[in-house]
């Protein structure tokens, strides 16, 4: 496979104001034909850090990409830094010149005098059109490598490489083409589900398979590379029908769905209704339900129930129930999700209650203990967990369990 790797020159990209997102959507382009990337660089406005930087990408990839730097000003170096890195003459260019000036002209403004600068080629390299700007791109062939150089706005960025470069390094990369796929486990640990998975994924080279632990679920990231579309897809069905089968119902999406996209597609196609009463997540599972477009055909409503008084006038929790077990108990959890389906005559009630913390813990419930409940017509069970991480994390985990003990409900 051909390797890649992409430079982001820009002080900005390096304070907490500016994000590299060019090297995300490069990279996506770039997989799509087959081509991986291999490492990625953002160095600032900075001559001697960037030379460096381009130099050593010369020498381990085979196609080395930079994006921002070519604009008019002193801090634009990427053309003359290039040009040294490469040990190449940079000249000036009438043609590209012409066309610069030209650009100025149809915008009825006499070209700055800086802009000529834009106009500066490296020896050897074929000039990219720019159609939304004045700086040229170029793309040059050095010894085995292609050395890119793209201006930094998105949108001069990406017309610029679809058009010019895209073609130019997918016959480099050959027919090879790239598929991959997202799986996505809840209710299992990292570790539970590698040891699970491990014995079937470690017998494949392509597909490759990355595990990531992403706040409250596992993803299972898959990557085939085949001669077409279709036959790295069909190498993707042949190990994720094998992790299915070892996983089963722990995985909840296949093709990268949310929790919120699967629960709402399941109570969509069963026809089926819900409401749900929070407590610690405030709203967040109401909040993600409602996220999926067309949540309105199933969703019903929502309660943040947050004081003791509140479960009781909202959701009629018995008052002696929030004396007895407390807020934060079975009981009460049952009892919110049997109070809001009745409430909001729904098919499923849920419901949420718990200690985020920092504070309110306590020795015998402690931060992260948390209570969900589920309420249909024929029955009502909870759940009692106990979660890790800070106050967000612990709620937004508090959500998926809510959600994935509804889904495996709808299964
Ligand atoms: P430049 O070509 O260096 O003059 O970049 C001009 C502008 O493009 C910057 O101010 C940024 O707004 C944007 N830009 C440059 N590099 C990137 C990048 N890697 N990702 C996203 N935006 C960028
Ligand atoms: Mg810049």
């Amino acid at each position: 496979m051909l390797t890649a790797e992409i430079i982001a020159i820009g002080s900005e990209l390096l304070t907490p104001d500016r994000t590299d997102t060019n090297s995300l959507w490069l990279t996506e382009k770039l997989n799509g034909i087959g081509v991986e990337v291999k490492l990625k660089t953002v160095v600032g406005d900075d001559d001697a850090r960037l030379e460096e930087a381009i130099r050593d990408a010369l020498k381990r990839s085979r196609i080395v990409i930079t994006t921002g730097g070519l604009g008019p000003t002193e801090d634009d170096i990427t053309r003359k830094i290039a040009a040294r890195a490469l040990s190449r003459r940079l000249a000036y260019n009438e043609k590209v010149l012409e066309t610069i000036r030209e650009k100025f002209m149809r915008m009825n403004r006499q070209m700055p005098e800086i802009n000529a600068r834009q106009a500066m080629v490296i020896e050897g390299a074929e000039v990219l059109d720019n159609p939304n700007g004045t700086a040229p791109g170029m793309y040059l062939e050095h010894e085995t490598r292609a050395v890119v150089l793209l201006p930094g706005p998105p949108r001069e960025m990406r017309p610029m490489f679809e058009n010019f470069v895209l073609p130019k390094l997918m016959t480099k990369a050959g027919d090879l083409r790239v598929a991959r796929r997202i799986m996505r486990v809840a209710g299992l640990g990292e570790s539970a589900v590698d040891s699970v998975i491990a014995p079937v994924y470690t017998q494949y080279d392509n597909p490759q398979t990355t595990i990531l632990f992403n706040r409250s679920e596992i993803e299972i990231h898959l990557t085939a590379q085949g001669k077409t579309e279709t036959e790295a897809e069909l190498l993707l069905d042949g190990l994720a029908g094998q992790i299915e089968e070892r996983l089963g119902d722990a995985i909840f999406a296949f093709r990268g769905e949310t929790m919120e996209q699967v629960v709402g597609l399941r109570l969509a196609v069963g026809g089926f209704t819900l409401a749900v009463a929070e407590s610690c997540t405030g709203g967040l599972v109401a909040e993600r339900m409602t996220d999926v477009p067309g949540a309105s055909s199933y969703f019903l409503e929502g309660v943040v129930a947050y004081s003791n008084d509140a479960k009781v006038r909202s959701l009629g929790v018995p008052a002696e129930f929030i004396a007895e077990y407390g807020a934060v108990s079975a009981q009460v959890a049952e009892a919110m999700a049997e109070g809001i389906k009745h409430r909001a005559e729904a098919d499923f009630g849920v419901s949420v209650t718990g200690i985020a913390g920092p504070g309110g813990g306590s020795a015998e419930k402690p931060v992260g203990l948390v209570y969900i409940a589920l309420a249909d017509d024929a029955h009502t069970e909870h759940r009692k967990l106990m979660l890790p991480g800070d106050r967000q994390l612990i709620r937004w985990r508090a959500s998926q369990a809510a959600l994935d003990l509804l889904r495996r409900r709808l299964i």
